[in-house]
């Protein structure tokens, strides 16, 4: 019964271990989920109550595929002020979550032949969503060595006729480390030169940066701290480069599925009009609340980062006391990537040998009730994902788990 694109296709990982970990709770255990990359503070306030005034004002109907214009014009603005280049509402697309954006933009951009290139690790969701696309996911390995950021040389070998769209992501999801300005520099020099080249800046998690990294980061008027951009260190790339970022992280508001991206006007117009055969608009109620957080969420947000930052220092110095789960520091977005690869080849009673770190992630699961993702879900082995954006008690019951592990480990 199933197409063969069907029969290929598995779950996004970070959601089915977030699903394994709820259901291990829903039988009774006490689980730590360290999975899903979502805040556990409540969406923004001023969110919650434009959605609740929309629903009492009758704002409940379809709206343009696009988006609303109210939207679609304050995006345009916001963004254009803060990579320095101009854009119009008519040149950004909403959909629901920035995940369905970057997917319909792959189903405009690409066909059978095409490369996308995605620097490794990377975010679990876009080789499934290049080869959807029938594109082939062409991965470039970013280890250690590179501090896991693609590097000017390895995007030079890595383009070939056939290479059509790069996806870059900083600060990265599952690593948190960001390109600063000068490295995004000699990015842009290599892509200058390959004008057919296209870019997705997935740019989701550019608000959630740290003051350790304050040297390299962009201060708005409102003293809010961002991610530096390509965008703004190559203002010329402008109609190579597509924009996404969306509310779920910035204003905590994963379920309410708001995403966007800006770029080229002919390219957001088939975007929309995919989406207008497929999902139609996104939820009005959703796009009231988003306006409303991109107009009023300065101070929540700061209050945001403020924790998220406290979380990160507080468990960076608790880790350090472990011995096999060594954490890369992040630049910012919500996770640890800890560099695991000690334990493999050693065993904890009653479970096989760890070869890698799936089994590691399984037995942290069964034995310990901590949910973490394997590294090989986003391309590079010898890693563990965690979340940092659950509550001090959940990451302190986590570290507790993992010294348990440590001190049955042999
Ligand atoms: N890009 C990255 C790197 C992410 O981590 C996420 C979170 N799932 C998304 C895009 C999509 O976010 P959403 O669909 O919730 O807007
Ligand atoms: N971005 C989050 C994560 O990577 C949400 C889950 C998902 O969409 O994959 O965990």
């Amino acid at each position: 019964m199933l197409s063969k694109r069907a029969q290929a296709l598995k779950p996004s990982p970070t959601m089915a271990m977030a699903n394994k970990a709820r259901e291990l709770g829903d039988q009774g255990h006490d689980v730590v989920s360290l999975t899903v990359g979502e805040p556990d503070w409540p969406t923004f306030k001023v969110a919650a109550q434009a959605a609740v005034k929309a629903i009492e004002e009758g704002f409940t109907k379809y709206t343009a595929a696009a988006g609303i214009p109210e939207l679609r014009n304050l995006i345009a603005k916001r963004t254009s002020e803060e990579v320095g280049v101009n854009y119009t509402g008519a040149q950004v697309v909403v959909g629901a979550g920035a995940k369905f954006v970057i997917y319909a933009l792959l189903q405009m951009l690409v066909e059978e032949g095409d490369e996308v290139l995605i620097p490794s690790p990377y975010w679990v969701s876009y080789p499934t969503m290049a080869e959807l696309a029938g594109a082939q996911a062409k991965i470039i390995e970013c280890g250690l060595n590179e501090n896991f950021k693609l590097s000017p040389e390895l995007l030079e070998k890595s383009i070939t006729a056939k290479t059509k769209v790069l996806i870059l992501c900083s600060p990265s999801n599952p690593t948190g480390l960001m390109y600063t300005k000068q490295e995004l520099s000699q990015l842009a020099k290599v892509i200058e030169k390959h004008p057919k080249l296209i870019v997705i800046s997935d740019d989701i998690y550019d608000k959630l940066v740290f003051q350790s990294q304050k040297k390299n980061l962009i201060e708005d008027p409102d003293h809010i701290f961002r991610a530096p951009h390509l965008l703004a260190s190559a203002p010329a790339l402008k109609d190579q480069m597509i924009l996404v970022n969306g509310a779920s992280k910035t204003f905590s508001m994963t379920g309410w599925r708001v995403g966007w991206a800006l770029g080229p006007e002919a390219l957001m117009k088939v975007t929309a009009d995919f989406m207008s055969q497929s999902t139609s608009n996104v939820t009005s109620i959703s796009q009231k609340a988003v306006l409303a957080a991109l107009q009023g969420g300065v101070p929540e947000l700061k209050v945001a980062v403020e924790k998220l930052e406290f979380k990160r220092d507080r468990m960076l110095k608790k880790f350090q006391t472990l011995k096999h789960f060594q954490v890369i520091p992040p630049d910012g977005a919500f996770y640890f990537w800890v560099k695991v690869d000690s334990i493999f080849g050693k065993k904890v009673p009653g479970h096989a040998v760890i070869s890698n770190s799936k089994d590691l992630a399984a037995v942290l699961l069964e034995k310990y009730f901590v949910a973490t993702v394997p590294g090989i879900e986003f391309g590079t082995e010898g890693y563990l994902r965690l979340s940092i954006a659950a509550s001090d008690k959940q990451l302190d019951q986590a570290y507790e788990r993992f010294l348990k592990f440590e001190s049955e480990l042999a």
